[in-house]
């Protein structure tokens, strides 16, 4: 009998253990003898070519693929389980080619950033959350509070991000924190 596939989506702000998640799946699936693979964009370059790194350093084997139609031709024909780490920086394809997949009775699990950091949508993230089977949402620790945090908050040269910021930003130091809601900040308007 055709075995029943299955979507989930994990999915949260940074640092709230997406990668550890996705991983630890990965994991349980090898240790149940099903055949694995894990893929991850390879505009992510973090850590490692061809591991998920956790930013605590928890690691495991992943194949890279620039777009959906790589992925595509990498996934094998007997793969039980099928894993996507940072799902958000693919495009809007993806959603219709892991339902292809779960469909075709393969269990896929996909991690991504639920929001980016002006707390909007990210890419195909809200139509793999209403495609889903499960969702697994995570928070993570505001480094602000301490409150659970469920947003990714920009700094850039030390103060909070515009909201017109472009995504990558030459010459300046940025970096990105865990906030809860009483914690977030982000400069609205025009740059000046
Ligand atoms: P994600 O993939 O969601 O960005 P990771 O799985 O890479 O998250 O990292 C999660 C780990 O990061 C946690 O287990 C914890 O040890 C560590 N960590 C560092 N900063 C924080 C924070 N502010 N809140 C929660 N965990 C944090
Ligand atoms: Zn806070």
């Amino acid at each position: 009998m055709k075995p029943l596939g299955k979507l989930t989506v994990v999915c949260g702000s940074m640092y709230a253990g997406k990668s550890e998640e996705l991983i630890r799946l990965a994991r349980r699936s090898l240790y149940a003898k099903k055949k694995v693979q894990v893929f991850k964009p390879s505009i992510d370059d973090r850590y490692h070519q061809t591991m998920v790194v956790s930013h605590m350093g928890v690691q495991h084997e992943a194949d890279t693929a620039v777009n959906v139609a790589e992925l595509q031709a990498k996934v094998r024909k007997d793969t039980q389980v099928l894993l996507i780490e940072e799902v958000q920086f693919f495009e809007p394809s993806v959603v219709e080619f892991v339902v292809q997949q779960s469909d075709r009775g393969v269990d896929v699990i996909v991690a991504g950033l639920d929001q980016d950091f002006r707390r909007q949508p990210f890419g195909p993230m809200p139509a793999l959350l209403a495609a889903a089977d499960e969702v697994i949402k995570l928070r993570a620790i505001c480094m602000k509070c301490g409150n659970p945090a469920s947003h990714t908050y920009r700094m850039v040269d030390g103060k909070p991000a515009h909201w017109d910021d472009p995504i990558v930003l030459i010459g300046a130091t940025e970096s990105y924190e865990a906030r809860c809601r009483n914690c977030f900040e982000i400069r609205k308007g025009k740059k000046k």
